[in-house]
């Protein structure tokens, strides 16, 4: 079933991955029960059936999919069966990482520092030793400051989490959760939720 009609997307080329929107918990440490989770998200009609050729835990978007995630303007290209033209709009569920995992992508910009707005530019240089060493610290070249690397400002273009609800395809910006899908998450879960994107 086409949830929405079709347009032509000059500014995307089409063999590269459009994007998707990105929930997790505000707390980078929190992971919520993954069952309560989504049972709560078939229960308010967000995602539908599984998707038994897509590996791990993958839904086509729900009845009311449409209505918990509001899209902007007018380049929005939804569909929910995987066949035909066009992004296949669906919802998979991660399962819990250990440690606070950094979801990245080409549209991922360097963080700026929360004290003195410092990009750290050599961030990619970085990322295996967070792999590895959960607890690092990273100091500011510029004010000295040093804090985890969830506490650096990633803006909506990345992030770190334990635990996420991945929505395809979906462009950076193109579409926001609802109060009431935000809602429901924290109600499932007992804590806060954001979201970003990313771009592979
Ligand atoms: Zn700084």
């Amino acid at each position: 079933m086409d949830m929405a009609m079709h347009f032509d997307r000059p500014d995307v080329v089409s063999s590269s991955h459009t994007g998707r929107l990105i929930l997790t918990a505000s707390d980078p440490h929190v992971s919520p029960h993954v069952p309560l989770l989504i049972e709560a998200l078939a229960e308010v009609g967000f995602i539908g059936e599984r998707l038994s050729d897509a590996g791990g835990d993958a839904f086509r978007t729900g009845p009311m999919f449409l209505s918990l995630v509001a899209f902007t303007g007018c380049a929005v290209q939804i569909r929910s069966n995987p066949d035909g033209r066009g992004a296949f709009c669906h919802v998979r569920v991660s399962s819990s990482f250990r440690h606070p995992h950094l979801l990245h992508g080409r549209n991922t910009r360097a963080p700026r520092c929360r004290e003195c707005r410092h990009r750290l530019v050599d961030w990619r240089e970085r990322l295996g030793h967070w792999a590895t060493h959960p607890h690092a610290g990273v100091t500011c070249p510029n004010c000295r400051e040093t804090r985890p690397p969830w506490l650096w400002d990633w803006k909506q273009q990345g992030g770190f989490g334990r635990f996420f609800v991945q929505v395809e395809e979906i462009f950076p910006g193109e579409a926001t959760p609802t109060h009431t899908l935000i809602d429901v998450l924290t109600r499932a879960s007992g804590t806060g939720w954001r979201h970003f994107y990313v771009q592979e």
